[in-house]
């Protein structure tokens, strides 16, 4: 089978955000979007003292698209408007919809900050469809135990959204996207297919990988172009990535901070509703 070529490889330029640090490859100076993917976030690896600190993002709003964590290690505690509160264990995955308007805080967990331990996660925003912009917000906690496991030699993949050789992932989603959580080790290798009118970006956590005789190593994204049937794959070392792929919404985009609308009208609505307290309300 044909293989997708990198087109771009971003780097993940790390800045403080709140109480923590976060590194971003998408967007990045050379990267705008990959719809329907918007922002990636890698938090950590960061070693935490059990001092019982819980550094923790405070409430803030969402409309328009949807905020996705997926846990690598640690454990968080999450908290909505909706009335939701969460605790995640390390591989588990949250899938919220925004829709219409949600507020949320999180943070790793009491038990985490007593605790201590490793701390590394993944936050990505996926846009939604013009019609279901306006949704009603939803939270899906997909804990690990409910995503299927494929196994090849040197290689576990966790898959979160999607089909894959006949696996369905746990979350369910407005648009068609592929998402796994991957660990693998040196000299793995394999044919990532994916369909052709989809978008696909690799974000490598830790270690180095090949594809299309391109060198990507640690918090570095690739991006692939649409002329193959998947991505060829190949592990130099021991790490990890998350394979991102999806079929892209080809709409116009107006976003301000936490808002993803399609016209400059409806980001301004969007701020007024949150000023006016129409998102919901979160004490802390
Ligand atoms: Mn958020």
């Amino acid at each position: 089978m044909k293989a997708r070529k990198v087109q771009n490889i971003s780097f993940a330029k790390e800045f403080p955000m709140g109480p923590m640090r976060v590194k971003q490859p998408l967007p990045a100076t050379n990267l705008r979007q990959v719809s329907p993917f918007l922002l990636l976030h890698h938090a950590g690896p960061d070693y935490h003292t059990p001092n019982g600190k819980q550094p923790r993002l405070s409430p803030h709003p969402h409309r328009g698209f949807e905020p996705v964590t997926f846990l690598f290690q640690g454990k968080i505690h999450h908290k909505d408007s909706l009335g939701n509160e969460g605790l995640l264990n390390a591989g588990d995955v949250q899938w919220m919809t925004s829709g219409k308007g949600i507020i949320h805080s999180e943070g790793p967990s009491a038990a985490f900050a007593a605790e201590g331990g490793n701390f590394e996660l993944i936050q990505l925003w996926v846009n939604l469809p013009r019609k279901d912009k306006m949704t009603e917000p939803k939270y899906q906690h997909l804990t690990k135990e409910t995503m299927p496991v494929l196994q090849e030699k040197g290689l576990t993949m966790q898959l979160v959204a999607g089909e894959y050789k006949g696996q369905i992932g746990a979350a369910s989603t407005f648009s068609p996207i592929l998402a796994m959580m991957v660990h693998f080790e040196a000299g793995a290798k394999t044919f990532f297919e994916i369909p052709t009118s989809y978008n696909a970006v690799a974000y490598v956590l830790d270690g180095t990988i090949k594809s299309d005789e391109a060198t990507i190593e640690k918090l570095h994204m690739a991006t692939f172009d649409q002329t193959g049937e998947g991505i060829d794959f190949e592990a130099i070392t021991d790490g990890k990535l998350l394979l991102l792929a999806g079929e892209p919404i080809n709409e116009p985009m107006s976003t301000y901070g936490p808002f993803v609308m399609n016209s400059p009208a409806e980001l301004k609505q969007a701020i007024e509703d949150y000023e006016m307290g129409l998102m919901g309300v979160l004490e802390s």
